[in-house]
């Protein structure tokens, strides 16, 4: 057995410390470190096989060696599919749809022949073929496991082979030979190494399941994204209808793609025209304005509404949701200073329809037209559009993949887009829409406001 020390480990990003912290220096988590027992020599250091050299030219790139999951929305985000030996982790809050998509997944490989083993280290076998049934995957290629050690996951997927194992949740499971408790970050790092180890030699593809708790009393999933393949996050509000799939990492394809579903009764449907889910308004108000966010390779159109409102305060409140707050400031600061919007008395507050969080610097010019125009309270025409990212001197500055854009903007029916002048060369083809390119910000009001 194996030298045993105390350490201090911060429970969400795994950060190591000799003594106790209450605020992580990692990752600024308050009150996230726990005592744990690591053992100092690993005892299971396995004697790797994989130490033959070979010519870059004779190692073959096969990209067919991909199992498809069959729902596009999650092929996109993992690149075509799972890749052979590859290890996916899929966080979330629980109760998001992870072990519902995990499922849904298995259903979709089952018609293919292709046999899934679900581990499950929560739920009893009674409770999954429940959910399997609400949501119609009851399949005999579809085999259940409850259990929580790894020898016996190991010994399970080396008789059972199945194309895919689903570990749900990689939280609960343990590994006999660490003495921390399971859900800590010692034994869940140690677990998923050795389940990592034993599934890359055999081919195996495997999704492991992470729980992110905003307490964090369990290790979040975090700690393992440098060990995985892949990892993707489950995003949404749970009051809200739809999810957002987002890929973090990935070394079979390309990251920051996105699978947008609608969670319903009977699962997650994919929303391949997201456009629609997040444009609801027929409404004439002031204070909303369109634009065409881009995730990955696609894009689709959200409304940013605004609304500001004299303040009775001596410090105005600013209220985002959806937005970047600093991104905000800045656009509320080009308006006050270059467009001589009043808006330092104004309370502000900053709302992305639909609950989706826009990330995309092209967003800022639909921002500042939504406050502009809930402050003038004046209506813009409805079908009107806006890209653009805002430069601190007031200019607006191009955005990637402009006709994707346009298209999008064009495929729902709007008729004006405003997009920054300097992105009037990147159009190659003619648009239905009318196209205003104004240079500044200021000139953009001055021109539909
Ligand atoms: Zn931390």
């Amino acid at each position: 057995m194996a030298k045993t020390k105390v350490k201090y480990i911060c429970r969400a990003c795994g950060y190591e410390s000799l003594g106790w912290l209450g605020k992580c220096v990692n990752c600024g988590g308050f009150n996230t470190f726990a005592e744990e027992t690591v053992s100092v020599t690993k005892t299971f250091v396995k004697e790797t096989t994989r130490g033959k050299i070979v010519s870059l030219a004779e190692v073959s790139s096969d990209h067919a060696a991909r199992i498809p999951t069959g729902i596009a929305e999650f092929d996109r985000v993992l690149g075509g599919g799972f890749g052979l030996g590859s290890i996916t982790l899929l966080g979330g809050e629980p109760g998001i749809g992870k072990s519902t998509i995990c499922l849904q997944i298995a259903k979709q490989l089952a018609e293919k022949n292709l046999k899934t083993l679900y581990i499950s280290g929560e739920e009893s076998p009674q409770q999954i073929k429940l959910r399997a049934e609400r949501l119609g995957t009851v399949s005999e290629n579809i085999s259940l496991l409850c259990a929580t050690n790894i020898h016996e996951i190991e010994k399970a997927v080396r008789e059972y082979r199945p194309a895919l194992t689903i570990i749900d949740s990689i939280q609960t499971i343990y590994h006999p030979d660490i003495p921390s408790a399971p859900g800590s970050v010692g034994q869940v790092r140690e677990s998923a190494a050795w389940l990592i180890r034993f599934l890359k030699d055999s081919n195996f593809a495997a999704v492991f399941v992470g729980h992110v708790t905003k307490e964090g009393a369990l290790a979040g999933p975090k700690v393992l994204e440098h060990m995985v393949d892949t990892v993707l996050y489950f995003e949404g509000e749970r009051s809200q209808n739809f999810r957002i799939v987002r890929g973090i990492k990935n070394r079979f394809g390309s990251t920051n793609e996105i699978g947008i579903f609608d969670m319903r009764a009977e699962g997650l449907v994919e929303v391949p025209n997201a456009s629609e889910l997040f444009i609801q308004n027929n409404l004439d108000i002031p204070g909303t304005m369109v634009t065409a966010c881009l995730e990955g390779s696609r894009s689709f159109l959200v409304e940013i509404q605004a609304l500001a409102a004299h303040s009775a305060l001596s410090l105005p409140r600013r209220t985002v949701t959806g937005l970047d707050y600093n991104r905000a400031a800045i656009i509320l600061a080009v308006l006050e200073k270059k467009c001589g919007l009043g808006l330092s008395t104004q309370d502000i507050f900053l709302n992305v329809v639909g609950g989706v969080k826009v990330n995309d610097t092209g967003a800022d010019l639909a921002v500042a037209l939504a406050i502009a125009s809930s402050f003038r309270d004046t209506v813009f025409d409805k079908k009107i559009c806006a890209f653009g990212e805002l430069g601190l001197g007031g200019e607006l500055r191009s955005v990637s993949n402009i006709e994707k854009r346009l298209h999008e903007a064009e495929k729902l029916g709007f008729e004006t887009a405003v997009i920054p002048q300097s992105n009037l060369k990147n159009l190659q083809k003619k648009y239905s829409l009318e196209i205003i390119a104004p240079r500044t910000l200021a000139e953009a009001l001055a021109k539909i406001g």
